[in-house]
């Protein structure tokens, strides 16, 4: 370390180029520091370091490790820490462009498999970018010694050192409560669970967090279970049961502030969170219309036929999907991956997918689309799969319905047994529309050649913000794949796109390419989407199939 030191104040005032000797690996007192990258100007994307210390300056067992959910816990704990450190420690703006930035990729209000920090039995290792800073294109020397040097490593320490015992407790512990729910649910069939108490709105459409002064979730006592946690502690809460479940209530009584938590519930969420006992089925997908996007092989038979102009349904492709085909291509899609749980919302579902009433029907004859209502029951009985509606406008649905709870003032109440009174005494008065019978699709075979043809070697595959991936001239659209929650999940997704592209053979499908790969990241942990193997990875963390499905599905050939 201290040749470093010396190296970088000798280079103050020199050309910014002559940082690139100070890549390499530094020995301090009782850490390495990496430098693994350095930037070519001072407003280029920010150089690259890892800080590792030995696993034994943490003072926790190892055992820790041995168990995924509680090492994805403590990974994410050490990376608050370390946030927390850098916003405290963190120097001014140094000269020009980024010098003297420090960026860290904190964990949001999710615990995602991240690669900001990775534990092994042996170290603890931060990776963190920072601008090397200079006047113009001349070094501020004394400023890069005191940033590489001091501040980078000294932080990432301090993190380590400081924080509480107890909060590290509580951490660990809510991470193997998380867990216990979730095999809660496994084990008793249920698709969610929300306890009571939790607090589900979000301070707004663009903020995580939670809303202050909300209304405490109540669960309604049919749907109330006890669920045992770790120590003696248990929660109770509304836990919902398989089938088809109506969120059915007034405008602006909460059905989708409801649903939206459900959706979040396939993640763990951080204390203080608000929904950390908000806990969903893994493979629940939220599904909706999407007009615009591009389709590609989809089989939307059971909705959709004889289209004008005879377009196929069976394999069914489009740049430019309506309302109705979007989102009957995206259940076929989730069908094909697996999910056992849709959730659906009225604000963003296509109506003349989802209902079609008696008059409609006299009137119109030749209409393509067997609406959702007609296959729901094949959905829920004959393949198992889980539907949970949020839905004010239409009573349609009771006849079909498991559960119905109605949203009043944020609290949901059991309307289960009037629903289906009120379907006995009042009609609809529409014919069943048989249609083909909803099936789960034959998995897709990857069309890695269609990516080829686009590929352009030169540039690279890369996520902007967390709604795009271009590829080459190609953009992917994710701005409607509304379980993408971390910018850092969406460069992982665009990474993986570019491993598949390069890897996969020209037999596999999407799901077996998919698979082969996320069981390489079982191995090795996310590091394994790293460009450079050994080095700082990027940040990154880990997206489910279900989203990078939904990624490969978007792309336009
Ligand atoms: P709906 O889908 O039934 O029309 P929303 O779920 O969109 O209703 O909720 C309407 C508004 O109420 C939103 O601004 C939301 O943040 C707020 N809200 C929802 N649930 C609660 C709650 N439990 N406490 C306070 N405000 C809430
Ligand atoms: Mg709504």
């Amino acid at each position: 370390m201290d040749n470093l030191v010396k190296t970088l104040r000798h280079l103050e005032g020199k050309s910014y180029k002559a940082l690139k000797q100070i890549q390499g690996t530094y020995t301090g007192s009782d850490f390495t520091l990496s430098i693994d990258y350095v930037q070519g100007d001072p407003f280029a994307s920010p150089s690259k370091f890892r800080v590792i210390l030995p696993y034994s300056s943490l003072g926790t067992e190892k055992a820790i490790l041995k168990t995924k959910h509680r090492k994805i816990a403590l990974e994410d704990f050490i990376a608050r820490q370390v946030n927390r450190q850098f916003i405290k420690h963190s120097p001014r703006k140094m000269g020009t462009g980024k010098g003297g930035l420090v960026f860290f990729d904190a964990p949001g209000q999710e615990i995602l498999e991240r690669t900001a920090v990775k534990l092994t039995e042996r170290s603890i290792e931060i990776r963190i970018s920072a601008g090397l800073p200079a006047n113009g294109r001349k070094i501020r020397g004394h400023d890069a010694a005191r940033l590489v040097g001091d501040i980078i490593p000294f932080t990432a320490k301090k993190a380590i050192e400081l924080f509480s015992r107890n909060d590290l407790s509580t951490h660990l512990e809510l991470a193997d409560d998380q867990q216990m729910i979730r095999d809660y649910l496994e084990q008793h069939g249920y698709v969610t669970f929300i306890a009571n108490g939790a607090v589900l709105p979000r301070e707004s459409g663009v903020s995580n967090r939670p809303l202050k002064g909300a209304v405490p979730f109540h669960t309604p006592s049919e749907f109330e279970k006890t669920v045992p946690l770790t120590n003696g502690k248990t929660v109770t809460g509304m836990a919902l049961p398989e089938g088809l479940t109506l969120i059915a209530g007034g405008g602006y009584h909460g059905k989708s502030t409801l649903l939206h938590a459900i959706e979040r519930g396939i993640y763990d969420h951080a204390p203080g969170d608000g929904r950390e006992f908000v806990i969903t089925r893994r493979s629940a997908v939220k599904v909706r219309a999407e007009d615009g996007r591009s389709v590609h092989s989809v089989n939307i038979t059971p909705f959709i036929s004889n289209l004008p102009f005879q377009k196929d349904t069976q394999s069914f492709s489009t740049p430019d999907a309506s309302g109705s085909t979007s989102q009957a291509a995206a259940i076929m899609e989730a069908l094909e991956i697996g999910s056992t749980l849709l959730l659906m919302d009225e604000d963003t579902t296509a109506t003349n997918f989802m209902i079609r009433d008696a008059r409609m029907q006299r009137l119109v004859e030749e209409e393509p689309i067997t609406p959702f209502l007609d296959h729901v029951s094949d959905l829920t009985k004959t393949l198992e799969v889980s539907v949970i509606l949020a839905v004010g406008g239409s009573g349609d649905y009771f006849e079909q319905a498991d559960n119905v709870l109605l949203m009043k003032e944020y609290k949901p109440y059991d309307r289960t047994e009037q629903a289906a009174q009120i379907a006995e005494e009042l009609q609809t008065g529409r014919l069943e529309q048989s249609g083909v019978p909803l099936f789960v699709p034959d998995a897709r075979p990857f069309d890695r050649k269609n990516f080829l043809r686009q590929w352009d070697h030169k540039q690279k595959v890369e996520a902007k913000g967390l709604h795009t991936i271009l590829f080459s001239k190609n953009r992917i659209d994710l701005s409607h794949v509304e379980q993408l929650v971390d910018e850092s999940q969406t460069r992982a997704l665009a990474r993986i796109v570019s491993i598949l592209v390069k890897t996969t053979n020209e037999t596999m499908t999407i799901i077996e390419a998919l698979d082969r790969l996320y069981a390489e990241i079982e191995r090795e942990g996310l590091d394994a989407l790293a460009v450079f193997k050994g080095q700082h990875p990027g940040d990154l963390a880990l997206p489910r199939k279900e989203e990078a499905a939904a990624a490969l599905n978007r792309f336009r050939r």
